[in-house]
């Protein structure tokens, strides 16, 4: 199964956060969410649930060929 990824630099704003988090959905909105709210000061809403769910990206996709 592909790893899902979210990446804070999706995310902009003051703290300059470059933080990428990966594994399942589901963990990867817990901990999204925990560090939104943690680390950048958000709010436990829906609508930050919303806007984590629609960061989340495959992993795959993240990967750049250097070659
Ligand atoms: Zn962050």
């Amino acid at each position: 199964m592909n790893r899902k990824i979210i990446d804070c630099r999706d995310f902009p704003d003051e703290t300059g956060c470059t933080l990428m988090i990966s594994g399942t959905t589901k963990e990867v909105i817990n901990i999204a969410i925990r560090h939104a709210i943690e680390d950048h000061g958000h709010k436990d809403t829906a609508e930050l649930r919303k806007q984590i769910k629609n960061m989340i990206k495959e992993e795959n996709s993240q990967k750049k060929r250097i070659r």
